[in-house]
């Protein structure tokens, strides 16, 4: 077993909302007592519906949302962090190693500033080069890398595609060189087309760069195709964890059944058996009693309204948290 590079344990990230409807002192908590180990060198998916805590986890790894409760370790080669209570110069060398890619490439990127000027500014920033020669070869060396021309780092974001724009991204994340990447929806505004593209070359910098990834989509069919390990979330927590190809085969918890099935098929059995979510997400500021997904849930019983589930390990390495996982299995 690869050792984790991210501990995340207990996690909780609450805001408080003070006077509402719901009376005084309430809090909306986008995350609840998540756990979850990300290994080294692993492309790591994590899924759910908008609005399910995928962004705010993200962020929480990356020290830019409030961490209420519980902990996050982070231990690379450099540095081993206590994520929760880094400050001044230890979370400025934290940055050099957790980055981000946004996932707008057309607003994520300055129309004011050159190509060269946007992937050099987290050096400069962050103090990582003495000379503007020295900031020029890594940026030269790291837009090659994502397979920049060398001959567009003198123009401006608008004169590229989407898809270059997010190499652009990509090669700004990467130059403080990182040993984590949250990718936030990276690929969701690009093209079908493109977006094979953009993933094959994040792939190929994860192996070339000794990169671990948190791949963070809503989409589950890119998710298949490039991530080793998958976390499901529903409203605020992690509900099922598995591999990749054994989430897929046998997926346990009915959520995760449900967001499958959303995935376009062409078989009709496929489509006769698909078991469709109805209704939106309930808020976090109020979530359901009991197991939060029984509102939706298509095999819900009593037992669901008023008990929360506890996460078990199951069978290939993975985790569900679902009262009656083994008797709703499809057959
Ligand atoms: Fe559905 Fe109950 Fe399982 Fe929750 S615990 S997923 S409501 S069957």
């Amino acid at each position: 077993m690869t050792a984790p590079l991210v501990q995340v344990r207990a996690l909780g990230v609450h805001y408080p909302l003070g006077r509402t409807v719901l009376g005084r002192g309430a809090v909306l908590k986008a995350l609840d007592n998540v756990s979850l180990d990300i290994p080294k060198g692993s492309f790591f998916g994590l899924v759910g519906e908008s609005g399910s805590g995928k962004t705010t986890l993200g962020r929480a790894i990356l020290k830019a949302a409030p961490i209420s409760t519980g902990e996050i370790r982070f231990d690379d080669e450099e540095v081993s962090h206590d994520v929760a209570r880094l400050r001044g110069r230890a979370l400025k060398d934290y940055r050099k190693r957790a980055q981000l890619i946004f996932q707008d490439p057309y607003a994520a990127l300055s129309p004011r500033m050159t190509v060269r000027d946007i992937i050099a500014e987290p050096l400069e920033v962050m103090g990582l080069t003495s000379s503007r020669m020295e900031t020029d070869a890594r940026v030269r060396d790291i837009a090659r890398k994502c397979r920049l021309n060398l001959e567009h780092l003198r123009r401006y974001p608008h004169a590229f595609s989407g898809g270059q724009r997010q190499r652009i991204s990509i090669a700004r994340a990467l130059v403080s060189t990182p040993s984590f990447v949250v990718a936030d929806e990276s690929v969701a505004a690009l093209d079908v087309s493109i977006q094979a593209d953009i993933l094959n070359l994040l792939k190929s910098l994860q192996r070339d760069l000794d990169l671990t990834f948190l791949f963070i989509s809503h989409d589950l069919s890119v998710v298949a195709h490039t991530c080793d390990q998958v976390a499901v979330m529903y409203l605020g927590q992690i509900v099922e964890q598995a591999p990749v190809a054994d989430l897929f085969a046998r997926p346990r918890h009915p959520y995760t059944r449900a967001l499958l099935s959303a995935i376009p098929s062409l078989d009709p059995d496929a489509a006769r058996t698909a078991q469709r979510l109805t209704g939106d997400i309930p808020s976090p500021a109020d979530p359901p009693s009991g197991c939060r997904f029984h509102t939706r849930c298509p095999v819900a019983r009593d037992r669901c309204k008023t008990e929360e589930p506890k996460m078990e390990d199951v069978s290939g390495g993975g985790t569900v948290a679902c009262h009656f996982w083994k008797e709703t299995l499809p057959a």
